[in-house]
């Protein structure tokens, strides 16, 4: 079993890391809300006062924080993980941060000797809490290998997508699908009530056509077809608008750093922030049918 110090104990690291002490692992947790830390040692783990000691508590060091900035600080600062973690330690940050954050504090790590992975997660807190995440995980081969027995405890499905910083290039260009996809199952119910159409009915068939997709059979944003979904308990999250807009700002900025023409993801980042701006930063991010679907100013 590995001793592991976890910094960033939010919705997210929280679960995690009780997961972790779960199967069995040491973990010391460090988060700058207090609450957070003594819910960890309610569960089993240790506390620490600072991030410097939760990553000299272990041989892993894991964080997963808001976001490159918080990330960046953390690891890079004046007793930031690199100055204070065990020599030989395995860094893993599954925070979901920009590609080029994540590649410069891996190539900063790797300097000072510290083998290091981005692992950003999918699956949301009720992932987290039954240890069922998928981890997208960037670094070397070997590295991945030796990272595999810690994400185990926390996910299900871990997939190697190849060097440095391509576990955040693969969570930034799914979630791209998903808010454009999202939008468009939006778009789609929204013309069907226009035109007469039931949206059970447009459910019924488009899930077993070619528009079936997971925004539409999984997380439906109208109530009705798909009971779980966040549109039945008035879009209470669930995974939030702005967190999606997180992530599609996350992808624009790649895009534009490579000159990727990308109309359909600019389009979905300008109506998430159009929605955000409205108030609704807190909804899920379906809820974006009421900005699309609004139906007051129909004729
Ligand atoms: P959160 O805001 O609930 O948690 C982040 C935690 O980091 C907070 O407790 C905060 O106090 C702590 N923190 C910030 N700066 C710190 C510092 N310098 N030192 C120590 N602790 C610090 O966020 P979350 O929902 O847990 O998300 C974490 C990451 O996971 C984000 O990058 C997010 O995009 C990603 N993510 C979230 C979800 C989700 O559904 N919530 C799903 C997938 C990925």
């Amino acid at each position: 079993m590995a001793t592991i110090g976890f910094i960033g104990l939010g919705n997210m690291g929280a679960p995690m890391a009780a997961n972790l002490v779960k199967a069995g692992h040491r973990v010391t947790g460090f988060d700058l809300v207090p609450g957070a830390v003594e819910a960890l040692t309610a569960k089993g783990g240790d506390a620490a006062a600072s991030a410097a000691e939760a990553a000299a508590a272990g041989d892993v060091v894991i964080t997963m924080l808001p976001a490159g900035p918080q990330v960046r600080s953390v690891y890079l600062d004046e007793g930031g993980i690199l100055a204070s973690a065990r020599r030989g330690a395995l860094l893993i940050d599954c925070s979901t941060i920009d590609v080029e954050t994540a590649r410069a504090v891996a190539a900063a790590a790797k300097g000072v000797g510290f083998d290091m992975l981005d692992a950003p997660v999918s699956g949301g807190v009720s992932g987290a809490a039954t240890a069922s995440l998928t981890f997208m995980v960037g670094g070397e081969a070997e590295i991945f290998a030796r990272a595999q027995p810690v994400l185990a405890a926390m996910g299900r499905t871990i997939v190697h997508a190849g060097a440095a910083g391509n576990g955040q290039a693969a969570k930034i260009c799914n979630n791209m699908i998903l808010g454009v996809s999202m939008i468009a199952v939006c778009e789609a119910f929204s013309l069907a009530e226009r035109l007469g159409l039931e949206a059970q009915t447009l459910f019924d068939i488009s899930s077993k056509s070619s528009g079936q997709c997971w925004a539409l059979t999984s997380y439906c944003p109208v109530p009705g077809p798909v009971p779980a979904s966040p549109a039945n308990r008035d879009y209470a999250p669930g995974f939030t608008a702005a967190m999606m807009l997180k992530d599609l700002r996350l992808a624009q900025q790649a895009a534009g750093a490579t000159a990727t023409a990308t109309p359909l993801g600019a389009a979905a980042a300008n109506l998430y922030q159009l929605f955000v701006d409205g108030g609704a930063g807190g909804l899920d991010f379906s809820g974006i049918y009421r900005l699309i679907g609004k139906s007051d100013d129909k004729t």
